[in-house]
């Protein structure tokens, strides 16, 4: 080995080792920035690795990539809103999958049949795996932003269609394998993978994105992972089976907290069927602003849950300053976090850590369910489907069986929102016209700075 090539394989370690620190660090709330340092520094090492190679004859296209990849990546991070975050992951992924599919069909263009045959079987695994992410977020970026019908797209013999277009394109991969000058082959299993993306992710709604898109991360993690079989780059083996496999773990407890397998995610076409959810009927009860600023001041117990809506109306910095004002009357303050909150793993924490929201004062679903009956007041912030009680309530609920907070059981609730408008399901939510609950419209971040200061000047 020359000196050159130890110093690359030293990189590759260190970002390894970074990679694996990273995604430990992840794994809570409290250390997760830190988690993002290592990961970054560990991309840095690789890159820098990668940039000594000896098979490099020119740096011109490699800099002019840098560059631009550099320009769009800061100009994404710098203006898209934490409330498009889905949409911009699930374009970063088409990116990475479209890279290793890319790299992929060269190697294959260059070499032919002259690749062995467990490099072609990587190659074609990487082509396959990265063709269908590509599509398959595309469709799944374009449902988020709503440039892509969000319901779920379907049509008759659709499951046999996406059948047949999934065995074609194994069939095509096998006959490669057996034949692999046979560029034909290869080329229409691309075609085949790349139509299968779309299809697989047209007839999932919008609602169940999250999972696909945990989904698709984890197939181009295992497509970059068959990029580094056939380059023999064990950073790229390493990286990609950590992306696939933790990929695959979230998309994992992502069901589990709506209750739902995947193959019904997948397969389900939730989101199809509004008319099955209960239409609730009777009045929603208002409250001004100044009765709810009362029910607050004078509690012993109060829990906020958050939702979607926090996000939206960048309330974070808000709702802490409400929870000083309770506390600092004595009130017991506690904030309810459903895992799937917002629109992406983690929102809420994310946003409440950003106001420098206590992480001891944060109770998951499991731990805050049992307190709210008694609780005296219970403050649901933009958050909609993830405390709908039909969900617990109505079997033939399409959210039936997905664990919600049990906001209805508190003593009293008040729900802030700006007016009439669904949740992401769509779907109409019978806690709005308990007799338990009162609405305070408005934006809630208005809502929470008017109470903060109504509490203040309460007796
Ligand atoms: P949600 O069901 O989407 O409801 C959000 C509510 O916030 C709406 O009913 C809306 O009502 C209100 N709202 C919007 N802007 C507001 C503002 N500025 N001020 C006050 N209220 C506002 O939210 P959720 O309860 O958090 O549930 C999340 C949903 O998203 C679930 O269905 C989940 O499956 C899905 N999802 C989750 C993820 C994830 O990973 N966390 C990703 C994608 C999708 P008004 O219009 O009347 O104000």
């Amino acid at each position: 080995m020359t000196p050159a090539t130890y110093f690359i394989e030293a990189t590759y370690l260190l970002a390894s080792v970074l990679f694996v620190l990273g995604l430990k660090a992840m794994s809570h709330p409290e250390s997760a920035r830190r988690g993002m340092f290592y990961a970054e520094a560990g991309m840095l090492a690789a890159i820098i690795g990668t940039l000594m190679h000896h098979e490099i004859v020119s740096y011109e296209w490699i800099i002019a990539g840098l560059v631009i990849g550099s320009v769009v990546g800061a100009l994404m991070a710098i203006w898209v809103p934490m409330t498009a975050m889905p949409q911009r992951t699930a374009l970063s992924h088409a990116f990475g999958a479209m890279a290793a599919a890319l790299v992929g069909i060269a190697e294959y263009s260059i070499h032919g049949a002259g690749l062995g045959t467990f490099t072609l079987g990587a190659l074609g695994f990487e082509v396959m795996l990265g063709s269908l992410t590509t599509t398959g977020s595309l469709i799944a970026a374009g449902k988020l932003q709503g440039v892509v019908r969000g319901t779920p797209i379907q049509f008759k013999g659709q499951q046999i269609f996406n059948l047949l277009l999934f065995s074609g394109t194994l069939a095509s991969f096998i006959y490669l394998l057996l034949h692999p000058a046979n560029a034909a082959a290869f080329y229409l299993m691309v075609g085949l993978a790349t139509l299968f993306g779309v299809m697989l992710v047209i007839p999932i709604g919008s609602a169940d994105m999250p999972v696909v898109m945990s989904l698709l991360n984890s197939y181009a993690g295992l497509a970059a992972a068959a990029t580094g079989f056939v380059l023999s780059n064990s950073v790229l083996i390493i990286a990609g089976t950590l992306d696939g496999f933790s990929g695959l773990i979230l998309s994992i407890l992502m069901c589990k907290a709506m209750n739902r397998s995947i193959t019904n995610v997948l397969f389900g076409g939730f989101g199809a069927v509004h008319a099955a959810g209960a239409e609730a009927s009777g009045t929603m009860r208002e409250i001004s602003l100044d009765d709810a600023a009362v029910q607050l001041a004078y509690a012993n117990r109060v829990i906020f849950v958050p939702g979607y809506g926090l996000a939206t109306a960048q309330a974070q910095h808000a709702v802490r300053e409400l929870a000083a004002q309770l506390e600092a009357r004595g009130v017991t303050v506690k904030y309810g976090i459903h895992p799937v909150a917002g629109r992406m793993p983690g929102h809420m924490n994310v946003l409440l850590a950003e106001a420098n929201v206590p992480y001891s004062e944060l109770y998951e679903m499991e731990q805050i369910n049992p307190e709210f009956p008694s609780t005296d007041v219970a403050v649901v912030i933009g958050a909609n489907d993830v405390v709908n009680p039909d969900a617990r309530d109505n079997p033939q609920s399409p959210i039936a069986g997905m664990p919600i907070l049990e906001v209805d059981r508190a003593k009293s609730v008040i729900v802030l929102k700006r007016g009439q408008g669904r949740g992401f399901s769509g779907l109409e939510n019978p806690l709005f016209f308990k007799p338990v609950t009162s609405m305070l419209y408005g934006d809630a971040k208005a809502s929470l700075s008017q109470l903060t200061q109504a509490i203040q000047h309460a007796a």
